[in-house]
């Protein structure tokens, strides 16, 4: 033969909310595929992205980070946890300096996995002194994963060796998807992203976790994307807040969409947004459907 197998499989990245999955999913595949912000359970997906190359093909997956579900929603996310696990060849475990172990399903349910687990200790650009070090015998200690590698996915420090790594252990196999393609998601699910990664940017406390955002009109020509998306809370007194004074609040939220849409597309963007009250979706099994997470 003399030519080198093709390896491909799947590569799930889990951890607690927080840690930098999808940071670390983007800084994997080098295009911002899943939104981030400074709050936890931003993502609410599992989001694939898929990085080829002529003997390889390795398809990540970002999912929400793991907690213990209290309404549909987060029941729905947790769900894409679980298929993201059975599916998963290779596991990214992802913990931040802070996060410790407890002997609680998390851990239990990768291990149940019974594929390979690497440990990535993310955010070391802020460790000190021997905390590197200290955590990654801590973590080898605690779960005794098959092997450990520290990043940074914010800085991209690291980040090559992590790949090394993942290559290594991915199995032979023929690709899984066109070698062209980024990721399963249709265009208009990442224009919904980027509306609501402005919502998680510009709104407090609850307001963000209250809202979806749902594309109901993407024209798209080769000079422009035309789109109008609708704003979904649970209370009207929320309504109110999204559209803030004079519409002031609402106009950042639309700037701020339109620019991380122009750059992730390439062209030109226009954006209307409308803003609908739909109470307690999220407890609705048949509205959280509807808005998009289904299985
Ligand atoms: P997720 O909830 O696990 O998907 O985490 P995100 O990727 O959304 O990131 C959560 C927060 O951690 C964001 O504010 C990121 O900018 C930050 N973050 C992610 N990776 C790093 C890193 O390597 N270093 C530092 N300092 N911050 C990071
Ligand atoms: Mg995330």
């Amino acid at each position: 033969m003399g030519q080198q197998a093709h390896k491909a499989g799947f590569v799930s990245i889990v951890g607690k909310p927080n840690v930098g999955k999808s940071t670390l999913l983007n800084a994997l595949v080098g295009e911002k595929l899943s939104i981030i912000t400074s709050k936890a359970q931003t993502t609410r997906h599992r989001i694939l992205g898929i990085l080829s190359g002529q003997d390889f093909q390795v398809v990540y997956s970002d999912t929400p980070g793991i907690i213990k579900p209290n309404y549909e929603l987060q029941e729905a996310m947790m769900r894409y946890v679980n298929t993201s696990l059975e599916d998963a060849d290779v596991l990214l475990y992802v913990v931040d300096l802070e996060d410790k172990f407890n002997d609680d399903e998390v851990i239990r349910r990768i291990q149940q996995a019974q594929v390979p687990i690497i440990l990535v200790l993310n955010k070391i650009d802020k460790a000190r002194g021997s905390q590197v070090h200290d955590k990654l015998a801590y973590w080898k200690e605690q779960i005794n994963p098959t092997t450990l590698v520290a990043v940074s996915a914010l800085e991209k420090t690291n980040v090559e060796g992590l790949f090394a790594q993942i290559l290594e252990l991915l199995p032979e196999h023929p690709p899984y998807f066109d070698k062209e393609q980024l990721t399963d998601r249709p265009e208009r699910f990442f224009a919904a992203e980027f509306v609501r990664e402005q919502l998680f940017e510009h709104y407090r406390q609850e307001v963000p976790y209250s809202c979806q955002a749902l594309v109901t009109e993407f024209v798209e020509d080769e000079r422009i994307i035309r789109m109008r998306a609708e704003i979904y809370v649970e209370r009207k007194s929320q309504k109110g807040i999204i559209i803030g004074h004079k519409g002031e609040s609402i106009k950042k939220v639309g700037i701020g969409a339109r620019k991380q849409m122009e750059a992730f597309f390439g062209k030109q963007v226009h954006i209307e947004l409308f803003v609908k009250v739909e109470p307690d979706w999220r407890s609705k099994q048949q509205k959280v459907r509807y808005f998009g997470y289904d299985h």
